[in-house]
């Protein structure tokens, strides 16, 4: 298809133009993707975090934290996507993401709200281990993921929850090598990523077949475009640079794709114009594709761009784990 000479440049300048006026503009898209909101602040934040970017000329500090703060769901104890919405678990481990980017203590959340917010997550927890996203009752991996993933960013994982969530995981593992959404579902990437990742914190990547999941995972690359798929038979797409590399990081296996066609997938989906990164060439950009377009820059190669080295388990930038598990272990 492309030859290295068709490949174009990063584009810093204009992905940040591009993510602040996503933080800034107050267009129909915007609010039809209300539901995102705290997300697509998270996805932002990471993409700047990832260029050395954040700052308060780029996306002021308080302003962040006010709009988190007002995202609080006081009568469930935790964070829903914007202000007066219900809480749910996705939106509150963005929140806790957001505010570790800027202190390892959580401020501003005091300690009865890190609590209830602790209360609120286990309360999600059924008897066979799996997670709800919220107290309406959807179980999906993904929630698995996310609970696991904020209780360890709170410094509350106990057995009592790490023990049942890794069992529901390891029944959701397929023959094929991948793993899905609930026990029995097909294997899909993102899937691979939530469970691996789970697994990951909550170390117990001992009990899968390493070779097997990565041997899945490398399937996933699609010739000759060097992108990833999430399933056999489907295009690529440029999130799954992230759910499939991230997976590949984490088992050890980064080398067993071809990073060079990857990298040159991502740049070929950037728009050279406007800024931001679209799922395939010429598509329309969002703000999540730019996220995880950048956050799989930085994990083929953050000292080419420049960037902050990210961390395939969490989707922050290393320094910021290493300081909080430092922190942890205090
Ligand atoms: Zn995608």
């Amino acid at each position: 298809m492309t030859s290295n000479n068709d490949v174009p440049p990063f584009v810093k300048d204009k992905h940040i133009h591009f993510i602040i006026e996503q933080e800034s503009n107050r267009s129909y898209e915007y609010w039809l993707s209300e539901h995102l909101r705290m997300n697509g602040l998270y996805w932002g934040i990471t993409a700047l975090i990832t260029m050395k970017t954040l700052n308060n000329t780029t996306l002021p500090q308080q302003k962040v934290i006010e709009y988190v703060m007002s995202c609080w769901d006081s009568e469930s104890g935790a964070f829903g996507a914007f202000p007066k919405h219900d809480a749910h678990i996705l939106s509150t481990l963005s929140a806790l993401q957001i505010l570790k980017y800027y202190n390892y203590e959580l401020h501003p959340l005091t300690t009865d709200q890190k609590q209830k917010i602790v209360k609120f997550i286990k309360s999600l927890q059924l008897p066979n281990g799996s997670f709800q996203g919220d107290s309406f009752g959807e179980i999906d991996t993904r929630f698995t993921y996310t609970a696991i993933s904020a209780l360890s960013l709170l410094d509350e994982l106990t057995k009592e929850i790490t023990n049942p969530a890794t069992e529901f995981t390891l029944k959701c593992f397929n023959f094929d090598g991948g793993f899905g959404l609930v026990p029995g579902s097909e294997s899909h990437a993102a899937q691979v990523f939530v469970c691996v990742g789970a697994l990951a914190i909550m170390d117990e990547l001992n009990q899968i077949n390493n070779l097997k999941i990565s041997n899945w995972l490398s399937e996933r690359q699609v010739l000759p475009s060097g992108g990833f798929n999430g399933r056999p038979e489907k295009l690529p797409d440029v999130c799954y640079s992230w759910w499939v590399l991230a997976s590949l990081s984490i088992l050890g296996k980064k080398n067993w794709v071809n990073l060079e066609k990857l990298e040159n997938f991502i740049l070929t989906c950037q728009d050279l114009e406007n800024g931001g990164i679209s799922d395939r060439p010429d598509n329309q950009t969002d703000i999540y594709h730019t996220c995880f377009g950048i956050a799989g820059l930085s994990l083929i190669d953050f000292k080419k761009y420049d960037f902050d080295e990210i961390d395939p388990v969490y989707c922050m930038p290393t320094r910021i784990v290493k300081d909080f598990k430092k922190w942890k272990n205090k």
